[in-house]
């Protein structure tokens, strides 16, 4: 006992024991030492003492308070020694002061653990940290929240104004939303324009709404830094223990996932996180079972639009565009639902829809004794591909009455690069009964005519982004002209698609584009104004 006081006593640091008559104090009373320890410490000292009563060698670090009330971190290694009954006699050691040591230490902790702009807790902390709040709710059977937020605009600050206007912006509102911060609440950045909040012992999912709003409270309060008056908004996506995960990564995948939905629905906003947003399953959800309701409901009906002679302005045929009139968001753009149909495989159902009713249409005209003209039919590459599509439509135009050479398929170039042979197969199996073949959107796509041409489309479509700058002498124009031209020389029929004004119209003369469709002659059209069109001929 003598010994390790002694040693005690040498220890630099615990300057307050340098007196005797206190070092003297330690003789006889092993508690006192105890009495200076942190009360946190206590009970690992504690069990450390009973383990050298044992006779087991111990190594330990705890703090304790000096006389004058200052923290040291010590860290001590004591031998004990028996006697033959296995009492404890003698115990050897040494004991270190690394307060030092201990607060290099915790500077390192710190900078590893914190955001340098904001002094917030990093990610790496807030998943630490999430893990044991985890753990303590899991015991409670309690839920906690887990906030993934976004500010919006943010990147283009930074590039815009300096990083130093986008660092202080920042520290701004760090320490807006740092008043949220309590033992039960942690705030952390964990990306570039992202911070994390985790509201624990959440009472009911209702609370996330309040909780959300007064985040846009404190973040859409304007900003003035330097001389600039800067407005901020946020959007921010929610995960919840146990709903939507239980464990850290899923629960701030889930949040993040949630975001980047709330922001494509609309910037400034929050979103709760759904099972379904999975990626394509929640898309699928909600556009299939769209579409799908479209289908039964008869929320899809077609508008033909004609294609004229540039001349002299007579119908030479139509294309059918669907559309889809939806009881709730209104009118759909196919722009919008077809991509979507693609990918859920109802492109199929879709396009076997129009192509029955395009016949419907077709004969119901020739029984109202309309001299009816060829009808154009997007038709996507999977469609084609579809086992038994060229007897499906064979069956569908002999079900009409439709003479195949009615019928043209449209398709685009992307579309048929990436299954090349087959789509040249279903093709020339059905030119052989007479239906033609348009190429759509020709521009846009990667490939060259030289090399589309062995599919012998009987037709080709110019996109309308070239004749949109057709008139702007500039590279669009100088590609317009140099399709028309390698569409006449490998005696191909050219439409200009999209033209709406004179000067289109006439540049189009001039470079002898054979026919055109647009505004300029006729919007998309129902069935009825078509028919007036068909009794007409000429627009
Ligand atoms: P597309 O086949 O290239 O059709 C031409 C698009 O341009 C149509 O858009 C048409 O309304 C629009 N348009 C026509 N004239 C003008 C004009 O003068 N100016 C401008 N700015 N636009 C004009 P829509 O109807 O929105 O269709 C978009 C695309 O959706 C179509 O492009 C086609 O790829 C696809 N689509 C439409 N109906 C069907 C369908 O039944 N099946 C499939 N698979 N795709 C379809
Ligand atoms: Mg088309
Ligand atoms: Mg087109």
């Amino acid at each position: 006992m003598c010994k390790v006081i002694k040693q005690l006593y040498a220890q630099k640091g615990l300057a307050t024991f340098t007196e005797r008559e206190d070092a003297a104090r330690f003789f006889g009373n092993r508690d006192l030492w105890e009495s200076f320890i942190h009360p946190e410490d206590k009970p690992a000292f504690a069990k450390a003492q009973y383990q050298l009563e044992k006779g087991k060698t111990i190594r330990q670090q705890y703090r304790i308070y000096t006389k004058a009330g200052e923290m040291k971190w010590l860290k001590g290694r004591c031998i004990p020694t028996l006697d033959e009954n296995g009492k404890l006699v003698r115990i050897d050691g040494i004991i270190e002061d690394i307060t030092a040591e201990k607060k290099y230490m915790d500077q390192i902790e710190y900078l590893a653990t914190h955001d340098y702009v904001t002094n917030l807790p990093n990610r790496r902390k807030f998943e630490r940290e999430l893990k044991t709040f985890i753990r303590q709710m899991k015991k409670d059977r309690g839920s906690l929240a887990v906030f993934h937020l976004g500010l919006n605009r943010f990147k283009e600050i930074n590039d815009t104004l300096g990083h130093d206007v986008g660092d202080c912006l920042l520290q701004c509102i760090a320490s807006r939303l740092k008043k949220f911060v309590t033992p039960d609440v942690m705030l952390a950045r964990v990306g570039e324009d992202e911070l994390a909040i985790c509201f624990l012992s959440l009472a009911h999912i209702n609370e996330c709404q309040k909780l959300a709003a007064a985040l846009f409270q404190e973040i859409e309060k304007g900003i003035t830094i330097d001389d600039f008056s800067l407005y901020v908004t946020a959007t921010i996506g929610i995960s919840i223990y146990p709903h939507d995960g239980e464990d850290v990564k899923t629960l701030l995948t889930n949040a993040n996932l949630a975001m980047r939905r709330a922001k494509e629905i609309g910037r400034s906003d929050w979103q709760l996180y759904s099972p379904l947003m999975d990626s394509e399953t929640y898309k699928s959800y909600h556009l299939e079972k769209g579409l799908r309701n479209a289908l039964l409901q008869d929320e899809f009906f077609i508008e033909y639009q004609p294609k004229v002679h540039t001349n002299s302005r007579e119908i030479d045929s139509i294309e059918a565009l669907i559309r889809w009139n939806h009881p709730e968001w209104g009118r759909v753009s196919p722009e919008n639902f077809i991509p979507l149909a693609e990918e859920t495989h109802l492109i199929i159902e879709l396009g076997d829809w129009v192509i029955e009713n395009v016949c419907k249409q077709l004969q119901q005209w020739k029984s109202q004794g309309l001299q009816t003209v060829p009808v154009s039919i997007n038709v996507s590459s999977k469609h084609l591909l579809k086992r038994g599509f060229v007897e499906h439509v064979q069956q569908t135009l002999a079900h009409y009455n439709i003479d195949p050479s009615f019928i043209e398929f449209e398709v685009t170039e992307s579309s048929i690069i990436q299954y090349e042979e087959h789509v040249k197969k279903v093709m020339d199996e059905l030119k052989k009964i007479g239906v033609t073949f348009a190429l759509d959107d020709f521009g846009t796509g990667f490939s060259s005519l030289s090399h589309l041409k062995d599919f012998e489309f009987n037709t080709l479509k110019i996109d309308k982004t070239f004749i949109l700058h057709a008139t702007d002498k500039g590279k669009q124009q100088a590609i317009t002209k140099s399709i028309l031209y390698l569409a006449h020389a490998l005696n191909m029929k050219v439409i200009a698609e999209g033209v709406e004004t004179k000067e289109q119209l006439a540049f189009l003369q001039k470079h002898e584009c054979s026919f055109i469709q647009g505004y300029i002659i006729s919007q998309p059209a129902a069935p009825q104004k078509i028919a007036e069109y068909l009794k007409r001929r000429f627009l």
